[in-house]
């Protein structure tokens, strides 16, 4: 796959043209790292939720959904940390005036020793072949060993600064690894300081009467508050679940990258209930399916890859990221957390209410430990666009641009395509949508030729196309073309259903869980 901006350029400026994302309040010039959501984008949206809720929430008895509020109590921020402490370390290029995350810059020197890494082994696959042992290769290799034990050097000390929130001491490391800034390439760095992320408003209308609160930084923290509502109502067990997908906010410092961090961004979080002691079990459990689920929709296996925290966050006893292969490089999908029972004891301590759980199994109460699985649902889609956008030249010199989602994803299932706009062709074609668009989103064209509507089906990702001509009036046999192979097959129009229904439907991707 190309692996640079130009990529994520092509993408940024399709997505624009055909209406799957728009920057936000556009004709005012738009508002930073803000993004709406055009027509075909709110529904591979509304489908990548289906895809996760129906997972979670359908195909697990033990795990229910949630809607909570984005206002809260302003005492939850408190109780959970995120006032004190939901942090980034921020540094400025005082050439530039540039402002970077202090963190990423590391992490970003680390990954570009580990492309050194990766080239050795590389190296090592092209001269060796099938012989080539990678593991013996690493413990031995030179340069590998001295590049390793540069990383394994900077994490320790990375890691040593970032937990006692030592910032000289992160600003020492930076300027001790000659990290240059990218505009400036100048070395001229200001301190380090710690920028709070959570955005506030003010509640009430009388000034003197408001009270601040925050704009939602998790939606986890909705979950916490509901656990014994939940519990209770829906008469839950422990181990058990509550899922929820909604909008979050964060004052990001670096906003770039198109959809990939964005000030306002929406999760899907499930937040599993367990008993105390048996959470590293369940941690690795999560963590297995989780990456289950990304690689079910078959955008490819080698594109995920797992990276496990040094730094652990305030709330945390084990941390794991889900990276995906964006155009920009390995980054954050998912995150897998060991929450301990963190949340819920400060929500007892704050809230002076008890939040624990008579297991009769056990004849005890307890505090339950928390395994959090959080995926960013705008990542998830620019995943799946990045894989899908594909730019081919086929066989007769001609190029095109398709878009490979799974069908599952797709915005339209089919496309309704009458060859010519007369002879009955339409009404025939309208019969036929009629009745299929009770259970596909379809879309129905008869503008310009069949080839041109054709590159229009393949540029906004629908899998197959239906052409009805004279004959379909005489036999009721259409004509269906395949998105990804332009293969072409005659069938009846009491099969269409069907055939969409096998390579599209919840039932055929959920079943493969
Ligand atoms: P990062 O390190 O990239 O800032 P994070 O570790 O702060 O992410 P979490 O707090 O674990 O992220 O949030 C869970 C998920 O929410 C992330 O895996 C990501 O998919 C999504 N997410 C977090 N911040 C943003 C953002 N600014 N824009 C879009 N998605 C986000």
């Amino acid at each position: 796959m190309e692996q640079n901006q130009d990529r994520l350029k092509d993408i940024i400026s399709h997505s624009k043209e055909y209406g799957f994302v728009f920057p936000s309040s556009e004709i005012y010039d738009g508002l930073a790292a803000t993004y709406d959501y055009g027509q075909l984008g709110a529904e591979l949206k509304n489908n990548i939720k289906t895809y996760w809720w129906k997972a979670m929430v359908q195909m697990h008895e033990n795990i229910v959904g949630l809607d909570a509020a984005i206002f809260m109590h302003p005492t939850i921020w408190k109780a959970s940390g995120h006032v004190d402490a939901f942090n980034d370390p921020l540094i400025d290029n005082k050439d530039s005036k540039k402002r970077y995350r202090a963190d990423v810059l590391l992490e970003e020197h680390i990954e570009k020793i580990r492309q050194k890494i990766d080239k050795e082994i590389a190296k090592g696959v092209a001269r060796f072949g099938d012989d080539f042992d990678q593991e013996q290769f690493r413990k031995t290799n030179p340069n590998v060993l001295r590049n390793q034990e540069k990383i394994d050097g900077i994490e320790i000390k990375m890691k040593g600064a970032l937990e006692n929130n030592d910032l000289d001491a992160v600003r020492d490391l930076i300027v001790e690894l000659e990290i240059v800034c990218s505009v400036s390439g100048s070395k001229n760095w200001t301190d380090v300081k710690q920028f709070n992320l959570m955005f506030s408003t003010e509640m009430g209308s009388v000034a003197g009467d408001a009270s601040t609160i925050y704009l939602r930084p998790e939606t986890a923290q909705g979950i916490f508050v509901n656990f014994l509502n939940v519990q209770k109502s829906g008469r839950m067990k422990i181990p058990f679940g509550i899922a929820q997908i909604g909008k979050a906010f964060r004052n990001e410092i670096i906003a770039r990258q198109f959809i990939f961090r964005m000030r306002e961004f929406e999760q899907m979080e499930m937040q599993f209930f367990v008993r105390p002691g048996e959470e590293m079990k369940w941690y690795a459990y999560w963590k297995d399916l989780r990456i289950k689920w990304h690689k079910n929709l078959g955008l490819g296996d080698n594109l995920y890859r797992f990276h496990d925290h040094l730094k652990l966050a305030h709330y945390a006893n084990a941390a794991s990221d889900i990276e995906y292969n964006f155009p920009m490089g390995f980054k954050e999908l998912e995150g897998i957390h060991s929450r301990t029972d963190f949340d819920l004891k400060q929500h007892e301590l704050h809230s002076g209410k008890k939040l624990q759980f008579f297991d009769p199994e056990m004849n005890e109460s307890y505090v339950p430990f928390v395994i959090e699985t959080s995926v960013g649902l705008d990542r998830m889609f620019l995943a799946v666009l990045s894989s899908a956008y594909t730019n081919e030249i086929l066989e007769d010199g001609s190029e095109r641009v398709v878009l490979k989602i799974p069908a599952v994803l797709a915005p339209y299932k089919a496309a309704i395509l009458p060859l010519i706009k007369k002879d009955g062709l339409p009404e025939k074609a309208r019969e036929i949508m009629k009745d299929l668009q009770f259970d596909f989103n379809l879309q129905y064209d008869e503008k310009d030729s069949i080839g041109k509507r054709y590159r229009r089906q393949d540029a906004i990702g629908t899998p197959f196309s239906i052409t009805i001509d004279h004959q379909t009036l005489e036999d009721n046999m259409v004509t269906v073309r395949d998105r990804d192979t332009m293969l072409q097959q005659r069938i009846s129009v009491s099969e269409i259903g069907s055939m969409i229904e096998k390579k599209a439907s919840w039932k055929t991707i959920l079943s493969n869980l």
